[in-house]
């Protein structure tokens, strides 16, 4: 039988509580996630930063403001998504999140997303790409390819506070975004067609779209030197269920 999913904010509650790791010292406080709770997209990016800290929001710096540019490109607004983090508190000094801290603060991204059972997971950067694929396959490879882990079709992209730092990857965050959108429509059109009985083409669906689920013509990032992995043969064991 599965197991029935946990209110979010009772896992808010859970979050808000949290002293499993040293990083609860230097909080100011806890970023459990923003959004509808019944969101189709569920945004995963790595930890809070010093204004999400500091205002208990995920993406409200200027990263933030970039990934609501980028939402627009795929036709979704913040309201419409879910923005959570690997991490629901904030390394100091921006560091890395570690194994650790990572093993001990997962479960709640878990919960969060059993409980939302969103249709696509993004993964914005290595760190929640890495996590929800469980793969040691590096974002630079791995973004704008359709996979799936479990019953979640995920699309990895870059994370948008690389391209502030690297103009150079703003190319493929906006193409990638693009086909994000791109899908969404794909998906719309084939449960349409099943309903009214059609025979609609089939969406393009994880591990079916050869190296990349980036359309022909809307490029492949300028930052892509390495070869694509086949997205099927990859990509390990799923980690989230
Ligand atoms: N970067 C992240 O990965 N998450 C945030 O909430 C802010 C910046």
């Amino acid at each position: 039988m599965p197991k029935p999913h946990i209110p979010l904010e009772e896992i808010r509650a859970q979050v808000e509580g949290c002293r499993r790791c040293p990083l609860a010292d230097g909080r100011t406080q806890t970023v459990f996630g923003v959004g509808n709770p019944s969101a189709r997209v569920l945004i995963v990016g790595e930890a809070p930063g010093k204004n999400e800290d500091l205002q208990g929001e995920p993406f409200v710096g200027a990263a933030g403001k970039y990934l609501n540019e980028l939402l627009a490109i795929a036709g979704l607004r913040r309201e419409d998504v879910f923005i959570a983090n690997v991490l629901k508190c904030r390394p100091p000094g921006n560091r890395d999140p570690r194994p650790e801290e990572i093993e001990l603060c997962t479960p709640y991204l878990r919960e969060q997303t059993r409980t939302i059972d969103p249709e696509f997971i993004v993964t914005l950067g290595n760190f929640s790409t890495k996590f929800i694929l469980k793969t040691e396959i590096g974002i630079t490879r791995l973004h704008g390819t359709l996979q799936r882990a479990g019953r979640f079709k995920v699309f990895p992209i870059f994370h948008p506070a690389a391209a502030l730092y690297d103009g150079s990857k703003r190319e493929a965050l906006e193409n990638d975004f693009a086909t994000l959108g791109q899908l969404l429509r794909e998906s719309d059109a084939a449960a349409a067609s099943a309903q009214s009985g059609g025979a609609a083409a089939a969406p393009a669906g994880p591990g079916t779209v050869g190296a990349s689920a980036t359309p022909a013509g809307a490029g492949a990032g300028a930052a892509q030197t390495e070869p694509r992995p086949d997205p099927a043969s990859h990509v390990e064991q799923p980690h989230l269920l």
